[in-house]
């Protein structure tokens, strides 16, 4: 299963994970959702199964897109296995709030015949009574003591195909309850903020914890989840992860902040090149520099950029110059030179 060997073995690339966001009755509009998250680079969706009717969405999704499909499921154990039936490539559910062992004994029994794996999410905002008068609040180490108690009501099942997340809206306690998962199991990890909130906020508190753990080498799956459009979350999972250095399949664009010696319309230069990189599939460095006198010196290890001038700019390569344009074709200029390059590495 893809599923499996994508989430499951160490060593992997870590992957990108989003959730469909579409009432889950309007199986086009999540299909169609679908799709666009594959074509921004997704590697697997997650979709709310919350009753009956929203079973049908598995088979649709599974018809139209190539990713592998998780299908969430809350309470209900025969909603799970109809799920499985379906032809989810993973469920995520809570253990413990099932129904009891039999119904979880009947929904891991599922997922071995199927060959396909569970993923045990806890959250600090549903955790057991227990934990938190234990603990006081949800605190990283209620966060994982409850997803390995989770995670051993499957191993009293004998399924150990199991995927783990502990996710809190605290950043610090993510990444701290993340750290003792992975000392005290060798489970996969999928790892997230959770509400992290809008674009902006979001994006900072998701890239601050999942930064921090996968620096650490934690963490085999992600999501940054966003109060946004869920493609803006894979763009910003893909692109947390080229910062970081743990995917090359695109351009990284390096590009000066601009001071008093910049006479060119660099931020919309550089928004637009990045746009335009979005289709490129090459590990280039492409630089968007403010001057000549710095630029092309400061972005020496790019492959190619371009620098400000009065009204011009000068495109280079490896910090060396090679011919000027105007600003109005710069850009132009700038994306041919990307696509030789590119052509060149084929
Ligand atoms: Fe200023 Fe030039 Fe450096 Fe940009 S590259 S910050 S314009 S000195």
């Amino acid at each position: 299963m893809r599923i499996r060997q994508i989430e499951l073995y160490r060593g992997c690339p870590v992957t990108v994970q989003s959730m469909l966001s579409r009432p889950a009755a309007d199986i086009a509009g999540n299909v169609a959702q679908a799709k666009a998250l594959e074509a921004a680079g997704c590697d697997i969706v997650r979709v709310a199964v919350p009753d009956k009717a929203a079973v049908a969405l598995i088979p649709a999704l599974r018809g139209a897109v190539a990713m592998p499909v998780v299908a969430d499921i809350h309470f209900d154990a025969q909603l799970a296995i109809e799920a499985v039936a379906a032809g989810a490539d993973k469920i995520r559910i809570n253990p413990g709030n099932l129904g009891g062992q039999d119904k979880l004994g009947r929904v891991a029994a599922a997922c071995r015949a199927a060959g396909i794996p569970i993923r045990v999410g806890v959250n600090a905002g549903s955790l057991e009574k227990e934990l938190l008068k234990k603990y006081g609040r949800p605190s990283p180490e209620a966060l994982c003591d409850s997803a390995l108690q989770n995670a051993a009501l499957l191993e009293q099942c004998d399924f150990h195909d199991i995927c783990l997340s502990l996710k809190s809206s605290d950043v610090a306690d993510t990444v701290a309850a993340y750290e003792l998962a992975a000392a005290r199991c060798d489970y996969p990890l999928h790892i997230g903020i959770t509400e992290a909130g809008t674009l902006h906020m979001g994006l900072i508190k998701s890239a601050a914890g999942l930064g921090a753990l996968l620096l650490r080498g934690i963490g085999d799956t992600l999501r940054v989840s966003l109060t946004a459009d869920p493609v803006e979350e894979v763009y910003a999972a893909l692109d947390l992860l080229r910062a970081l250095g743990l995917r090359r399949d695109r351009p990284n664009l390096i590009a000066c902040p601009t001071c008093g010696r910049t006479a060119i319309d660099l931020t919309r230069i550089a928004a637009e090149v990045e746009q335009r990189l979005r289709d490129v599939h090459a590990p280039l460095t492409v630089a968007v520099m403010g001057c000549a006198v710095n630029g092309p010196g400061e972005a020496h290890e790019a492959d190619v950029g371009l620098a400000g001038g009065d009204g011009k700019a000068l495109l280079f390569a490896k910090g060396a110059p090679l011919y000027t344009v105007d600003e109005a074709h710069c850009v132009d200029a700038l994306m041919e030179e990307v696509r030789r390059i590119t052509e060149e590495k084929k």
